[in-house]
């Protein structure tokens, strides 16, 4: 064995000791692999399967799912630049072709010494503060090309990105354990998430309760899950404490990867505790002994932070073994992901979280009877766990009083796009979109998407719609798009974004979403027909009602909900007078075997 065989071995034995040899931390060990080697190469994967004792082939498939594990090297820096709709919007290309000229590499590559690698990336979650860069983990927002001049130099003189960072003073970010330069842009803080809030108080009211009475209170509230899918949360932890089991689970999903969402960031940057407490309420609720805060790999500037947090709470007795000096144990754990939007997904982070791809499962069973490790788990968005906390502290009846009657509280909104003051606000269910338009001062907006890509696009004529689960339920993204802006472009954007996404286990989505972009492609470059409109609807009707999970089931949304609310604009895009354009190029399509032949593609001239 070679020295540098040997080194690599020790070095992984080292890392795999370290998460005491336990094959549900593989993403973390191959996390470290990443961050050590720059890459995962085959030898290592050889060596966590052997120290693992699992198989290879099951590392090398949770090596190569995820957007952050390379096989290539990425560079001892690796820029990842943000390239969703509302980074475009906010100038990403010129960012772009900025670091292009300065690296002297093409997207996708690294410079000749392997010093700086440069990655697209989709949404990291700052859309309020685009264009935004994520360089080895530490993010970069309201990139100008300037900045990059800059930050190309720090990293050629070799200055710790750490030290690049321009500190923002915006709430906890600026504490030495974040010292980031991202902004919470808090606009509006509410009467339930962002009220204020003393650590302990809704715990000893729950243990004052009881474990059953807990449940029932967050049922008396209607309280639904705030990640989109709106299932009633005391349903969930009900079925969940009701299953049969010798252990069960409580997960809390920070993995927002929908384009547009951003309220979690600033909700574990300044209401971390309130998170970790609420998660411990819903421990209690149902018999769990062990919490998972899953946080996505793009929010790994805040793991120190949340660390640190958990340890405090441990010290106060609020979190660990004999909490409040009862006979309640209860501790969480944090588990990153490592860039793949679908872990979103319910079932899917619940497989990442045991170190697998990211695929989601067949259901049922659902996670509350056969969760993380088949044991019976609850898998919350913390903001709905900041909801039920506030139910427990305040009752079921002060809740029901906020928002309408089937949307019982508050929504926490991320604004984002054409609007003077994007960010996040917290508002109770049922305002209109013109009244958040008008509360975030929006500039000219033509159309709205609302609950992200996978939600619904309106035009104008409805800005009077509610949200609200009566009428426009979403998960909380809120972006405008002005007067200017190419809604062709943007939808194609988005539906790029899912077709990249996809996990690929079901055709109809792996195929489905990709033939969905050709046919947009065709809109976009005036080969479109009004007859392929309908094709289209019929083919992401057909992907939206056979695909197996809610990636799938919402993907063809951008150009569905477009080609519904947007009919007029879309009819003066298509040709009425043919039912079919070819696109087909025989002198393209026979360019490259020409080019290696050294003839001339163009036939004519034969
Ligand atoms: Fe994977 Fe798409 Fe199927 Fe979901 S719908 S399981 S993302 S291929």
């Amino acid at each position: 064995m070679s020295s540098h065989s040997e080194d690599l071995r020790a070095k992984i034995k080292a890392i795999v000791a370290s998460c005491k040899g336990d094959p549900t931390e593989l993403l973390t060990i191959l996390r470290e692999v990443q961050r050590l080697w720059r890459r995962i190469p085959d030898e290592a994967i050889t060596a966590v399967a052997e120290e693992l004792d699992i198989p290879r082939v099951h590392v090398e498939g949770t090596a190569t799912f995820y957007h952050f594990l390379t096989e290539q090297h990425a560079g001892d820096y690796t820029i990842y630049v943000n390239t969703s709709v509302t980074a475009e919007m906010a100038g990403a290309a010129e960012v772009i072709a900025t670091l292009e000229s300065e690296l002297g590499v093409k997207m996708g590559s690294n410079t000749a010494d392997d010093r700086i690698g440069l990655r697209k990336t989709s949404c990291i979650g700052m859309c309020d503060q685009e264009p935004a860069i994520l360089i080895n983990d530490t993010v970069f927002t309201a990139v100008t090309p300037e900045r990059v001049r800059e930050l190309v130099a720090g990293m050629r003189a070799g200055v710790p990105i750490a030290a690049l960072v321009r500190p923002s003073l915006d709430g906890n970010n600026a504490l030495p354990s974040i010292g980031s330069e991202v902004r919470n842009h808090l606009r509006r803080p509410g009467p339930v998430i962002f009220a204020p809030y003393a650590a302990g108080d809704a715990l000893r009211r729950a243990m004052e309760l009881g474990s059953v009475e807990v449940v029932e209170q967050v049922k008396a509230a209607g309280l639904r899950g705030r990640g989109g899918a709106g299932f009633p949360t005391g349903q969930k932890w009900s079925l969940c404490r009701a299953a049969p089991a010798d252990g069960r689970y409580v997960i809390c999903n920070v993995d927002e990867g929908e384009p547009g969402t951003f309220k979690d960031r600033v909700l574990m940057t300044e209401r971390a505790e309130m998170v970790f407490e609420a998660m411990t309420i819903a421990g209690y609720a149902v018999e769990a002994r062990e919490g998972i805060l899953y946080l996505r790999g793009e929010y790994a500037y805040l793991r120190p932070y949340l660390e640190q947090t958990l340890e405090a709470l441990r010290a106060r007795r609020l979190l660990g073994r004999k909490i409040l000096g009862t006979r309640f144990s209860f501790d969480i754990r944090i588990k990153q992901g490592a860039g793949a939007y679908i872990c979103g997904e319910e079932s899917a982070l619940i497989e990442s979280a045991e170190g697998k791809r990211g695929q989601p499962r067949n259901r049922p069973p659902f996670p509350v009877t056969s969760g993380y490790l088949h044991k019976p788990t609850i898998v919350n968005n913390p903001e709905t766990l900041c909801c039920a906390l506030q139910i427990v502290r305040n009752g079921p009846e002060w809740f029901r009083r906020l928002g309408t009657p089937a949307s019982t509280g508050v929504k926490l909104l991320s604004i984002a796009g054409d609007c003077d003051e994007p960010g996040v606000y917290e508002v109770e269910w049922g305002l209109s979109v013109q009244e958040v338009l008008n509360m975030c001062k929006a500039r000219g907006a033509f159309a709205v998407q609302v609950g992200g890509p996978s939600g619904v696009c309106i035009s104008q004529g409805q800005f009077h719609r509610k949200l609200c689960y009566e009428d426009l339920p979403t998960g909380g993204a809120f972006t405008i798009f002005g007067k200017g802006r190419d809604l062709l472009s943007i939808v194609h954007n988005q539906m790029e974004f899912f077709r990249d996404e996809s996990c690929g286990f079901c055709v109809p989505c792996r195929a489905g979403n990709a033939l969905l972009v050709k046919s947009l492609e065709k809109i976009m470059v005036g080969s479109g027909t009004a007859a392929e409109l309908v094709s289209i609807r019929q083919l992401g009707r057909l992907v939206k009602s056979t695909s197996r999970c809610g990636l799938g089931q919402t993907a063809p949304n951008p150009l569905l909900s477009t080609i519904e609310n947007f009919a007029d604009y879309y009819a003066g895009k298509v040709r009425q007078d043919v039912d079919f354009v070819s696109q087909f190029s025989l002198e393209h399509a026979v360019a490259d075997a020409c080019a290696a032949a050294h003839r001339s593609p163009n036939l004519r001239e034969e």
